[in-house]
């Protein structure tokens, strides 16, 4: 006979130091309080450094703790400086979050070269340089949990979406890869599928008729609300997931059943 289950050991994120990048936006800073409502040590790191610092007051003033960071994830060197910095004041980080990401629209034809590259740069290159530096130090512990923030784009063919769908399906490939380097060492790396989620990154686009039909294909007849997404997050940065490791969990209610 093993030990009994409890609940709040299987899903505990107490203590845990956790990373979030992009955590000043939308689904981040929501995330940032859940995590801080729950014990974790969080790191709110972000380009936005002024809303990282008026989230983390918010997790602080709500009895949790968490560190702001401004931080760009495309600059390894400024990446490398803030996992210094975490490590000088947590000690350790068991789950570091990529959330981070941007969303520039427009068809093939139209979009510049630039923004196809700065997408892939900060949603793709961006995730891989966090990868390599967050990785060395979960290795050297033997531990630790990543969550890779993907979405339902990466196996859609949304139409104005091709820059930012391509950078997502290369999330879900990068994160079963790592996932099967870093098994040996203790490390699960999974990733997060959010559908359309009311953050604003949509801002643009919430009183349009595209919106609109969107949401008419979710099967649970909404777009995701940030707090959708804290159960999969906690889920993911849990000991509940510790046999789980490069797969990606939809969060979509139901868009993609058909
Ligand atoms: P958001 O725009 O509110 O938040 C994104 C955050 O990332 C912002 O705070 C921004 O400052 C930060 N950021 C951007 N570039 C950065 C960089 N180079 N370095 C550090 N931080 C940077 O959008 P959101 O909806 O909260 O998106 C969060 C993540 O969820 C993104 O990866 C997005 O692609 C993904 N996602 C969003 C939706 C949706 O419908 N909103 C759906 C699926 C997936």
């Amino acid at each position: 006979m093993g030990t009994r289950v409890s609940l709040e050991s299987l899903f505990s994120v107490q203590e845990r130091s956790i990373v979030v990048t992009g955590g000043a936006g939308g689904i981040g800073s929501e995330i940032c309080r859940a995590l801080g409502d729950l014990g974790a040590r969080v790191v709110v790191a972000d380009l936005a450094t002024d809303r990282a610092v008026t989230v983390a007051a918010e997790v602080t003033r709500a009895g949790g703790v968490a560190i702001p960071y401004g931080v760009d994830v495309t600059r390894p060197e400024a990446v490398d400086a803030m996992i210094d910095c975490v490590l000088a004041e947590f000690g350790v980080i068991d789950v570091w979050f990529n959330n981070a990401g941007i969303a520039l629209r427009g068809p093939v034809l139209d979009q510049p070269l630039e923004e196809w590259r700065r997408t892939l740069e900060v949603n793709l290159t961006g995730m891989f340089i966090c990868l390599q530096l967050c990785g060395r130090h979960m290795i050297a512990r033997r531990s630790g949990k990543i969550i890779n923030m993907a979405s339902v784009s990466a196996v859609i063919g949304r139409v104005g979406r091709a820059a930012y769908a391509a950078s997502k399906a290369g999330v879900i490939q990068l994160t079963r890869v790592l996932a099967n380097e870093w098994a040996s060492y203790g490390i699960m790396v999974n990733a997060i599928a959010p559908g359309i989620t009311d953050t604003p990154m949509n801002e643009d686009i919430v009183s349009t008729e595209i919106y609109q039909q969107r949401i008419q294909r979710i099967p649970l007849g909404r777009a995701a609300v940030p707090r959708d997404l804290v159960g999969a997050v906690v889920f993911l940065a849990s000991s509940a997931s510790d046999y789980i490791t490069g797969q990606t969990v939809f969060v979509e209610g139901g868009r993609l059943i058909e």
